[in-house]
């Protein structure tokens, strides 16, 4: 079996077309194990086999320790109608995930359809680290949405699942016949945590958020997904780390709901397709 980092290597081989240079934007070829651009700008493949394309470190707010446990909440269950309904409208061929945190949602869109060529990207390097243990054949790099390091017209479906968009950037690297997948949570979405967590919060809304989606791109499909998920019990604690909402929970509020932990959650997501 091949290690990570030859396997990288063997990605890039085939696909170096997809990638370019965040510094000059200019065309880069592989090198045994690197990316080398015209301009002599040159990025290293990790022991992991993943690529870091940023100038400096960039902080976020995502670690290890939400990380974690959110691969394992979208490993029990918890998302599979959406992975379902992600998976019947992606276009195969080269796929591109965007804030792909640890690579779980492209791991199981690929177990329902085995689409060729994946790449997953995050801010975070705590993510791809851990994305690059996914049992999927896949690549994973650090990048700057702002600034993708590939070349215009090169993704056949660009995946953008609860994380941030940039559609200039979306718009340069997606082939003309390529499509925007974009799941966003709808008001309903984890409800019972927010009512513990925010009980006084104001009703929750993503609307603005729909409504940029539909002035930069022609929607070709509009779906809501609702339902109540059980957690395994093996889970519960799981889903009080994963989500954002609980960053600015107190430290008795936490503790109170780990003593006796939501059976039930609810998923309210709306998935949109456009070019
Ligand atoms: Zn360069």
């Amino acid at each position: 079996m091949l290690k990570k980092i030859d396997r990288g290597a063997l990605f890039l081989e085939k696909q170096q077309k997809i990638f370019r240079c965040p510094k000059c934007h200019r065309e880069m070829t592989q090198k045994e194990k690197s990316l080398i651009c015209v301009n002599g700008h040159r990025f290293d493949l990790a022991k992991k086999g993943t690529l870091y394309f940023l100038d400096h470190q960039i902080k976020t707010e995502y670690d290890n320790e939400m990380f974690a446990p959110r691969g394992r909440m979208i490993r029990s269950g918890m998302y599979q109608p959406v992975i379902e309904k992600i998976a019947d409208v992606i276009q195969l061929g080269n796929m591109l995930d965007v804030g792909c945190g640890e690579g779980s949602f492209l791991q199981q869109i690929n177990q329902l359809k085995a689409n060729p060529v994946n790449i997953g990207f995050d801010i975070a390097k705590e993510g791809i680290y851990l994305a690059s243990n996914q049992p999927v054949d896949a690549f994973w790099c650090v990048a700057d949405l702002t600034n993708l390091p590939f070349t215009d017209q090169s993704f056949d479906t660009i995946l953008n699942i609860f994380s941030p968009s940039h559609y200039r950037e979306f718009k340069r690297v997606m082939k003309p016949d390529g499509c925007v997948v974009k799941v966003i949570p709808q008001a309903g979405y984890l409800k019972e945590l927010r009512a513990v967590y925010h009980p006084d919060g104001e009703a929750y809304s993503n609307e603005a958020v729909i409504q940029r989606f539909t002035e930069e791109l022609h929607i070709d499909h509009r779906e809501r997904v609702t339902y109540e998920f059980q957690i395994p019990e093996e889970n519960r604690l799981d889903l009080l780390e994963m989500s954002p909402l609980e960053w600015q929970v107190s430290a008795d509020v936490k503790s109170n709901l780990a003593k006796n932990p939501l059976k039930t959650i609810t998923v309210d997501i709306e998935i949109l397709k456009g070019h």
